[in-house]
């Protein structure tokens, strides 16, 4: 397909809609981008850049920019609280690696790739619904409809108010926060460590570079909390969640010391991809999950690639959405589920399943074929999804 003749309208400016705006422009697309923001900004503090969503940066060329300003990641280890028992123990094999980096940077190469190619943004531009068709359009609050275009994307993430579920949110949520790096602190800077207590709470560090050239290293400190309990953690002030932070890792309470940290609530959903004629959802906006096996920028970055691999090879939209599902959908199904099975095992008020989980999952994890399965599961390469949308480019 002939990008230079595609009009294309995308709703939300987060890491699908950026990535594929600035791979469409660069090809010659005409690309509009509505965001509801009054400037385009990221929201959220760190997260790792899997294999997965690398090779899609490489393919962009910004995986350099984005290497630069990260950090490498090459284990997840994961203990109980209070005790040196290991229950997550993630290797990434010969020579990989994930790169942890702050989402304000990955945001700003993304954001200057799209600029760069010509992407135009409407800011302050608040979708409330999409109208498909043969020319479809974006609904924008006030009643104003975006002009006709070739394709409508829906990358609003998560909370995207197209086919918005209230009941498909979790119950636990997280605090996040973006804290200095301590230099000669106890933690490992190429290790994302987490601490469980059951399945109740859960504390993480990972380290995750520098938001800018010559900016100072930062890490992200996440803090499971139940969205009900939220209230009452504001209410009862820092010094509770401190001693809170003390009994269950002491090496993490300068962190809580400064934190100011963002409560971010997680949904579970996985909507039709096909929103009506010739509107498609991307990233968060088709498949929602919590951030346990950290797939979703990726997911989001593999989504916008798929799509532009499929309108290379096709000769009509219609076909090239029928390519783009097909690239994607089983992979999707795979990690929807996993995330969903797996998510009451690390963040849910069981008593039974963190039990399984120490003493019935986490060894058998430490089988050699079961580590290499594992290790491919959360590096997101499980099905190959990079193979499957047609790149076949490895970044080791
Ligand atoms: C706390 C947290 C930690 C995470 N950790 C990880 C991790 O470690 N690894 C990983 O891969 N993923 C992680 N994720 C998930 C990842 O952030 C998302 O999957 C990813 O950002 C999805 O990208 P997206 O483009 O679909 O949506 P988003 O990046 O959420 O972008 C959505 C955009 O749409 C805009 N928007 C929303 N509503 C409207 C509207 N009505 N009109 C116009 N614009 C609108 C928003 O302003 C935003 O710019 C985490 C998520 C959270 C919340």
């Amino acid at each position: 397909m002939r990008f230079e003749k595609l009009e294309i309208a995308i709703a939300g400016a987060g890491i699908g809609g950026l990535s594929l705006a600035a791979m469409l422009a660069s090809r010659g697309a005409k690309v509009v981008i509505y965001d509801q923001m009054a400037a385009p900004q990221p929201v959220g503090s760190g997260f790792v850049l899997q294999p997965t969503g690398a090779t899609v940066l490489s393919h962009m060329g910004l995986l350099d920019k984005a290497a630069a300003r990260g950090a490498v990641i090459n284990r997840m280890h994961g203990k109980l609280a209070g005790s040196n028992r290991t229950v997550l123990e993630i290797g990434y094999g010969k020579a990989r690696h994930g790169i942890a980096i702050q989402r304000v940077a990955l945001f700003d190469i993304l954001l200057k790739a799209a600029v760069s190619a010509g992407v135009t943004f409407e800011t302050s531009s608040k979708a409330v619904d999409m109208t498909g068709g043969e020319r479809p359009t974006i609904v924008l609050e006030g009643g104003r409809v975006t002009p006709p275009a070739d394709l409508a994307i829906d990358g609003m993430g998560a909370n995207s108010p197209i086919g918005h579920i209230a009941s498909k949110e979790l119950g636990y949520g997280a605090l996040w926060a973006t804290v200095p790096w301590p230099e000669d602190g106890p933690f490992h800077p190429h290790e994302l460590e987490q601490r469980y207590f059951r399945a109740s709470r859960m504390a993480g560090v990972l380290p995750v570079g520098t938001a800018r050239d010559g900016a100072s290293k930062m890490a992200t400190f996440f803090w499971s909390l139940r969205n009900q309990d939220i209230d009452a953690w504001r209410n009862s002030g820092r010094d509770v969640w401190i001693a809170e932070v003390a009994k269950m890792w002491p090496e993490t309470v300068p962190f809580a010391e400064i934190a100011e940290p963002v409560h971010a609530r997680y949904r579970h959903h996985t909507r039709k991809p096909i929103a009506g004629r010739r509107l498609l959802r991307i990233g968060d906006a088709w498949h929602a999950t919590s951030p346990q096996l950290g797939q979703g920028a990726n997911m989001a970055l593999l989504d916008a690639a798929s799509l532009i691999t499929a309108l290379e090879r096709s000769a009509t939209i219609e076909d090239a959405l029928d390519l783009h599902l097909r690239q994607r959908r089983l992979h999707i199904w795979l990690y929807q589920t996993l995330s969903l099975v797996m998510t009451p095992f690390y963040q849910s008020d069981s008593k039974i399943l963190p039990v399984i989980r120490d003493i019935a999952i986490a060894p058998t994890t430490q089988l050699p074929l079961m580590r290499q399965l594992i290790s491919r599961l959360v590096t997101g390469e499980f099905l190959d999804p990079v193979k499957r949308i047609g790149f076949d480019q490895r970044v080791d």
